[in-house]
């Protein structure tokens, strides 16, 4: 087992246990606005105007509103914290993207009006070999053939030069000044950011939780009422 293969297991065990614990922590928030004395269940039909309804009314609201926010707001923290790390100019980042998407759905998107997609296609092109991505980060494309189902396209940039310089600076786009933007994305060894990404790892689960959790029970309540 590799030590990409190594990490992701310790953070699907450190997940479970992060997932239950935001079940609970949600749950109770929920049971908090229950009617007094009232004994049916949240997910349950109920007539409208109804103790049970007005009930679930308000657990869609405390989830859209005060949960939500609360998982954005403490998302843009650890985002801000990011900038006390530095990143150590190693090109991984650059060298190796990878995407769902093939070069034309992309470039397709980008002509719809998706601005990631435009950012992407306006630095990245495809490596014409899986060998050739593999060259760059081989621990992380042997997880990926081993793990992620459906297709997986890799992209490299070419505007960096032979030694690791970004040869358009002061254009490059937003994706690359935002990287790494995602708390959970796997960063190579000697990324800059791997320290931020360990400290916040906790916190970065947890409103991952809490967001599958928000969105399972805003899906459930919609269905009811
Ligand atoms: S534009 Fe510059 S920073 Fe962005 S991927 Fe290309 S080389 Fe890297
Ligand atoms: S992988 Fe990390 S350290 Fe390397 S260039 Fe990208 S941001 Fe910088």
């Amino acid at each position: 087992m590799n030590s990409v293969e190594q990490q992701l297991n310790a953070q699907k065990t450190l997940y479970r246990e992060i997932f239950l614990k935001s079940v609970d922590e949600i749950q109770k928030r929920l049971d908090e606005i229950k009617p007094a004395g009232f004994s049916g269940e949240l997910l349950d039909k109920y007539v409208p105007a109804s103790e049970g309804y007005i009930w679930q009314e308000k657990a869609l609201n405390l989830l859209n509103g005060e949960i939500s926010q609360e998982v954005f707001r403490k998302l843009q923290e650890i985002l801000a914290y990011r900038d006390m790390f530095k990143c150590e100019g190693c090109a991984t980042c650059c060298r190796l993207a990878c995407s769902e998407f093939s070069y034309e759905e992309l470039k397709e998107k980008a002509k719809n009006g998706d601005k990631f997609a435009q950012q992407f296609t306006s630095v990245f092109i495809p490596y014409e070999t899986i060998e050739e991505a593999e060259a760059v980060y081989p621990a992380y494309i042997e997880l990926l053939r081993g793990k992620v189902e459906g297709d997986v396209y890799f992209y490299h940039c070419p505007k960096l030069t032979e030694d690791n310089r970004c040869s358009d600076y002061e254009n490059r786009p937003q994706i690359c000044r935002d990287f790494p933007d995602n708390p959970l994305a796997v960063l190579p060894e000697k990324c800059g950011y791997r320290a931020w990404k360990d400290e916040i790892n906790p916190v970065a689960l947890m409103l991952h939780s809490m967001v599958e959790i928000i969105d399972f029970y805003k899906d459930k309540l919609k269905e009811v009422l």
